[in-house]
């Protein structure tokens, strides 16, 4: 038990971190340039956001969340997803008196309860942006090339943008009453899940995973044959400018998402795997009455989530080496310890990466020792050469080396390897 992190949890150990920092920094490039700012929302929230925001019926509220009443009463939960805090804080800040449109990212760990043998973990990461206060197609458009662009900077392969359009609150129950209709008749086909959600949220029976209910829903009606003039009309226009843009999509009809607040425009990034199955590396939508319903005024919005476990392991292989440090300060007895510490700490303070050796080797282990780090350059400072006032600096690529002086050695170290 001590020695082992919780099931569903993982470390990200150094060697991969590099990756996580790639990604992120990528991310972060990119949603400069579209005018995104950074939100950071705390990680627990009251548990009536996420049952009011996500739906008291969606699998993440009814089974996964953390949620818990901690020692004073108040129910708290884990945040499962970043909308509903970013929403929740956009409101409470009173963030759009500030700006009509407000352009928001956040990245951070979510937990949800998952089942861990199906390879989901508990503490996952997402990354994530909000467009809040405008309604626009071009809005949808914009977020849209923004998570391509992402996804194509970062050399991912094999990924496709899928967007549907799920109406809104005038055409959408037009929609649920005729689905409904149509499940009821296959009631006793449909998986147990299925049968439970048909009265709540039928539309989920459309992405569900069971082969029976895939086989049952085959024919059902669908969404874009009941959408309004409105919805009709905004979908168009989104699919224009994603073609303007030269973005490629496919339209997928059966695409619900799990969240009640998604209205009009969803969308996918789906990887699809050797074997053909599919899976959201990144997934949103517009939530045009989230905010109105967590109590705020009124404002369209629309936003996406990307799954970073996910997508880290899609990133192309570059095999790229690690670059080591700068120098190695090799050093025999105490004198030219102290000395090497002095030194390595001017130039750290220049920003020069120095390894030291801290066990009083052997000159031999000390100089495997700053090979195995990948040092570019040894500098060895012995009991003769410190007598001499001198020491040795070896490039460890051309394995040239030269005497060189010890005073004012750190000014000059500098110069060289800044
Ligand atoms: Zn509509
Ligand atoms: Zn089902």
């Amino acid at each position: 038990m001590l020695t082992n992190a919780i099931k569903g949890v993982k470390d990200i150990l150094p060697e991969d971190v590099r990756r996580w920092r790639k990604v992120e920094s990528a991310a972060r490039d990119i949603f400069a340039v579209y005018g995104f700012s950074e939100i950071r929302t705390p990680i627990i929230e009251n548990t009536v956001l996420f049952a009011r925001s996500i739906g008291a019926t969606s699998d993440i509220v009814e089974k996964e969340m953390y949620a818990f009443k901690d020692h004073g009463g108040d129910e708290i939960t884990l945040r499962p997803e970043g909308t509903a805090g970013v929403v929740r804080a956009y409101i409470e800040h009173k963030l759009y008196a500030k700006n009509p449109v407000t352009k928001l990212f956040y990245a951070g760990q979510m937990f949800r309860r998952e089942r861990p043998q199906a390879g989901r973990l508990r503490q996952f990461h997402q990354t994530g942006a909000e467009v809040l206060g405008a309604s626009e197609p071009s809005v949808d458009v914009e977020v849209l090339a923004m998570l391509s662009d992402l996804f194509k900077t970062l050399g991912i392969k094999g990924v496709e943008l899928q967007i549907n359009s799920l109406g809104c609150a005038d055409c959408r129950p037009k929609y649920r009453e005729a689905l409904k209709a149509y499940l009821m008749k296959r009631y006793e086909q449909m998986c147990p899940d299925c049968q439970r959600r048909i009265e709540t949220n039928p539309l989920r029976a459309l992405d569900c995973k069971s082969e029976h209910c895939k086989a049952a829903t085959s024919y059902a009606p669908a969404m874009a044959d009941y959408l309004d003039d409105g919805c009709r009309g905004h979908f168009a226009k989104v699919k224009e400018g994603l073609d303007d843009l030269g973005i490629a999509y496919a339209v997928n009809p059966r695409m619900v998402r799990g969240l009640d607040y998604y209205s009009r425009t969803t969308f996918e990034m789906v990887a699809v795997d050797k074997a053909g199955a599919q899976n959201a590396v990144a997934a949103g939508g517009r939530y045009d009455g989230l905010v109105e319903e967590l109590g705020g005024p009124a404002t369209p919005g629309i936003g996406f989530a990307i799954g970073m476990e996910r997508l880290i392991l899609m990133l192309p292989d570059e095999g790229e080496a690690v670059s080591g440090p700068a120098l190695f300060i090799a050093a025999i007895g105490d004198e030219a310890g102290c000395l090497a510490q002095k030194l390595a700490h001017d130039l750290r303070k220049s920003g020069v990466w120095v390894e030291l050796d801290y066990s009083g080797a052997s000159l031999k282990s000390q100089m495997k020792k700053a090979d195995r780090l990948g040092s570019r350059n040894v500098l060895i400072i012995g009991g003769d050469e410190l007598a001499k006032g001198a020491a040795v600096l070896r490039n460890m690529q051309t394995k040239e080396q030269a005497d060189v002086l010890i005073e004012g050695l750190a000014d000059r170290l500098i110069k060289r390897l800044v």
